[in-house]
């Protein structure tokens, strides 16, 4: 059977945090294995990339201190050209007033349609570090206790240390493989919200700053913006459909529209503390109410009580056309639960009153965005270790959500194992 010093499941950013470093300190025998033809997530879309602290890193496992040092690794390989910003004083004070949060972020975007040179540069270099990669392999079993690997494509491998890194698409398959291994883990927090779709006139922020992230009273954020060429999109998962959102590189023909996240966590208590159930019981009920597709719903609908129609997104009032054209036109008030919906149109008046505007009649709402991601295994040190010689980071284990986060989780288990290959 064949034997690695290293094997590292997942080739997204936590992945590639990993194999970057470890190859970089000089370990050899390392294999990547990715069970698509190319590595997923964020890389593979808009690549926004954040540059500060907290943007993207759970403050449970992180502080400043610990994040600004490997978020400069990061750097260091994706090499990022940073967003100018104006007027952010601006936006700042008027914020403060009103009991909401600006934060001031270094930022970077590639763009959907320039993320895949990137991603092929990446492997490209670890390939030339001496890194084996397999692509189009998946993970199926994990033993530890024996420190086996079995995969589809090469059946059992052997591995000195192996770190796993699969993503939230993972989320489930790292539930099996804790529980197989007799790794306690809770999974009892879950983002849901909805995706804002307007015209760029009635967000001009994103003129002066690329991807405010605003938080609100009540545990409520926005998250991931696009401008420009900005698309929405919609994610299968088990059961239902997520939206998302994404945009091209400044190549690509504006098309005058806007679309960020607002999303409400919610922290789960006894006896549901399941995110991802939650998350699941919440699409299926949104999927049933609109025919198997994500909902939207003008504003100005919304505003008066009743439902849209597919007239809401012909008259002449309602002037632009939606970009998820799949989306069914509905109510999100008899999909979403109360304290959600509550929470999240109290932050839009806030938005509407920092950024006037983006609360016009003709403004889509698009529902679910729900991001459960928030595996949290009990891990052993520092350096999200589960087991001696088992490490698992990323989205999937709740150690980030973001790309550069995701980066930086990898170099810190990264750092676990080489301290376990010193002994
Ligand atoms: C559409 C979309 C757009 C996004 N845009 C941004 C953005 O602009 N900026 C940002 O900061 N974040 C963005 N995110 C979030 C970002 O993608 C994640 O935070 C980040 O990619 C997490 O990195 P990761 O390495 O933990 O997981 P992932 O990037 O999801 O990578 C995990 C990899 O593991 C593979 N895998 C899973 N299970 C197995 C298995 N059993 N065997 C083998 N391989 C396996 C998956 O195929 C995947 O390639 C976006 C996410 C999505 C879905």
């Amino acid at each position: 059977m064949k034997e690695y010093s290293v094997i590292i499941i997942g080739s997204g950013p936590a992945g590639l945090g990993a194999a970057f470093h470890l190859a970089g300190a000089g370990v050899r025998n390392i294999l990547l294995i990715e069970k698509l033809s190319i590595s997923s997530g964020g890389l593979r879309n808009d690549c926004k990339q954040n540059y500060t602290f907290p943007v993207g890193f759970p403050v449970k496992h992180w502080t400043e201190e610990e994040s600004t040092p490997l978020l400069d690794e990061v750097a260091s390989i994706l090499k990022p050209e940073i967003q100018k910003k104006q007027n952010i004083d601006k936006y700042m004070k008027r914020s403060e007033r009103l009991g909401v949060k600006l934060l001031d972020i270094r930022q970077a975007h590639v763009g959907t349609d320039k993320s895949v040179p990137l991603i092929n540069s990446l492997t490209d270099r670890l390939r030339s570090m001496g890194v084996e990669i397999r692509f189009s392999a998946t993970a199926a079993e994990i033993k530890h206790e024996e420190h086996i690997v079995t995969t589809d494509k090469d059946g059992d491998l052997r591995y000195k240390n192996l770190i796993i890194a699969p993503g939230r698409s993972g989320y489930s398959w790292l539930q099996g493989v804790m529980k197989a291994n007799g790794i306690s883990f809770i999974d009892n927090i879950v983002d849901i919200g909805i995706r804002v779709e307007a015209r760029e006139e009635n967000y001009r922020i994103v003129n002066d700053y690329y991807d405010p992230k605003f938080i609100f009273p009540e545990d409520v954020r926005t998250f991931c913006t696009n401008s420009g060429s900005a698309h929405i999109v919609k994610e299968k998962y088990e059961n239902y459909y997520s939206v998302n959102g994404h945009s091209f590189s400044t190549d690509r023909k504006p098309n005058g529209l806007v679309n960020f996240a607002l999303l409400k966590t919610i922290r789960l208590t006894d006896p549901v503390v399941s995110g991802a159930q939650f998350a699941e019981i919440l699409g299926q009920m949104a999927m049933r109410l609109s025919g198997g597709e994500p909902m939207m719903q003008r504003i100005g609908d919304f505003r008066l009580g009743r439902r849209s129609k597919d007239s809401s997104f012909n008259d002449d009032l309602y002037d632009f056309e939606p970009t998820l054209k799949s989306a069914t036109p509905g109510d999100i008030s008899l999909a979403m639960p109360g304290k959600i919906l509550r929470h999240i149109w109290c932050s839009l008046k806030l938005l509407d009153t920092i950024v006037p505007g983006i609360m016009h009649p003709s403004t889509i709402m698009y529902y679910p965005e729900i991001k459960a991601y928030s595996n949290q295994p009990e891990f052993i040190n520092h350096y999200f270790e589960v087991r001696e010689h088992l490490f698992m980071c990323g989205d999937g284990a709740g150690t980030s959500r973001g790309i550069t986060a995701a980066w930086a989780s990898g170099i810190r288990s990264a750092l676990g194992v080489l301290k376990r290959l010193e002994k």
